[in-house]
């Protein structure tokens, strides 16, 4: 550093789970990186060091393939090791009538459809693998808030002042991304017209290793099941259900009591009684995509790049599977002397991972308009659909396999 500026070869904006997954990639590699973070957590804020039982609100169900790339970067045992929970099956149905389907990993062959983890037990095996990294400074607290480029390389300027200068700048920093709007790098947006609430529950039954959805009128609602707590039982679900922002803000406010018993009639008591709340949250819901994830020498990847309807918990293995193109690209880019951020290496990554983002990302928006308010017409054919998926085994296996990541390469 000389000019006050902090000089690296690529700096990650963006510390969540894509953004440290990426810094994992890139050990080893001949290049100073930077990870810039708005806010690590403290030690006491997470729930599975406290010592009375309390989840993360927030969890991802992670993909076989999500699972390979995590346990490439030698995090996925340490996880295991903390608590996650695999599901063997998930059952999907309609409350507007009879239409269901049935997922099994036993049918597949797997041993498990996909792992709950909290998003805070991933980041915390993320972030004690990067301690011992070489090439690796970890900036935080550091909010992104300005962008210079001078044709060579990219500055990123923090509010504290600090200027972090790179040959490629990385956006991970999620789906409101500073990095997109400052690089003026364009964006379709749609609002979905619901927001999610999530919270974790304890039900009376077991969730029996099992991921329940049902599709209610206002939206999805899904229970998805947590690791064993401390008596013994697998009666903890992490819950999200999609609904009108009205119906969520009353979800959140109304008193527990109130909140378990609709939740347990909105899942049709499969699970029993609702018998305890943790506190609610809600979050807005969009779908966003990136007209274009490079310009000149600014990449996005993950959330910044595109967000999707939570219903088939995709997001964050689309974004693993963008920092695994991306790492791989690099590296052979590199390999075959070519520069960090040459356009033919960006555009590599990006033609790799578009066509499989907008997939995701029309299917969870053809399913939201599907299972939303339909005339009767429309009601039975899907209800005679879903019926049908359940029926045809090739097709439902195509579709399991799909969501378990075994597509594509990378
Ligand atoms: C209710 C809900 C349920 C979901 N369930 C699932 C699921 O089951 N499975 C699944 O795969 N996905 C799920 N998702 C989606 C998933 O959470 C996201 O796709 C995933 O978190 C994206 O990871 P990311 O690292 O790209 O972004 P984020 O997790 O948003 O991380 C971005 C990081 O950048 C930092 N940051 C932001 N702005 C700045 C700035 N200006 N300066 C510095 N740092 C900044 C943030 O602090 C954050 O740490 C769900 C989403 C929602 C809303």
């Amino acid at each position: 550093m000389d000019d006050g500026v902090e000089k690296f070869d690529l700096v990650i904006a963006g510390g969540g789970i894509v953004g440290a997954t990426l810094a994992c990639l890139l050990d080893g590699l001949d290049l100073r990186v930077a990870l810039v973070e708005r806010r690590l957590p403290d030690e006491g804020e997470l729930p599975f060091r406290g010592s009375g039982l309390r989840f993360d609100a927030r969890v991802s169900a992670l993909n076989e393939a999500s699972r390979q790339v995590l346990g490439e970067v030698g995090v996925w045992n340490g996880v295991r090791a903390v608590r996650c929970c695999d599901y063997r099956e998930m059952r999907v149905w309609d409350a507007e009538g009879t239409g269901s389907i049935h997922f099994s990993a036993a049918a597949l062959g797997a041993e498990s459809l996909g792992t709950i983890v909290e998003n805070s037990v991933v980041l915390a095996g993320l972030y004690e693998r990067l301690r011992g990294q070489g090439n690796l400074t970890v900036v935080s607290p550091f909010t992104s808030a300005a962008l210079e480029n001078d044709g060579g390389g990219t500055t990123l300027v923090g509010d504290c002042g600090r200027r972090l200068r790179a040959s490629l700048l990385v956006g991970a920093d999620g789906g409101n991304s500073a990095v997109r709007r400052l690089a003026g790098m364009s964006n379709r947006e749609r609002d979905y017209g619901q927001e999610a609430v999530v919270a974790t529950v304890k039900t009376e039954r077991s969730h029996e290793h099992t991921a329940w959805q049902r599709f209610l009128e206002t939206g999805p609602l899904a229970f998805l099941p947590l690791a064993a707590a401390g008596d013994g039982g697998f009666r903890h679900s992490s819950i999200v259900w999609s609904t009108r922002p009205d119906e969520a803000e009353d979800l959140v406010q109304m008193p527990d009591g109130r909140f378990c018993a609709r939740l347990a009639a909105a899942i049709e008591h499969r699970l029993g009684a609702v018998e305890w709340s943790d506190r609610r949250f809600r979050f807005p819901l969009r779908q966003r995509h990136a007209n274009h994830y490079v310009k000149d020498n600014i990449v996005l990847a993950g959330d910044a790049a595109h967000t999707i309807h939570p219903l088939a918990g995709q997001g964050v293995n689309l974004g693993i599977r963008d920092v695994a193109v991306l790492a791989e690209e690099l590296r052979n880019g590199l390999g075959a002397g070519r520069r960090l951020h040459d356009p033919v290496v960006l555009r590599r990554y990006e033609r790799r991972r578009k066509g499989d983002n907008l997939g995701m990302m029309w299917t969870m928006g053809g399913l939201h308009r599907l299972f939303g308010p339909q005339p009767l017409p429309l009601r039975w054919l899907r209800n005679t659909g879903l019926g049908f998926v359940d029926r045809a085994s090739p097709l439902k296996n195509f579709l399991a396999r799909r969501a378990m990541g075994q597509h594509g390469r990378a």
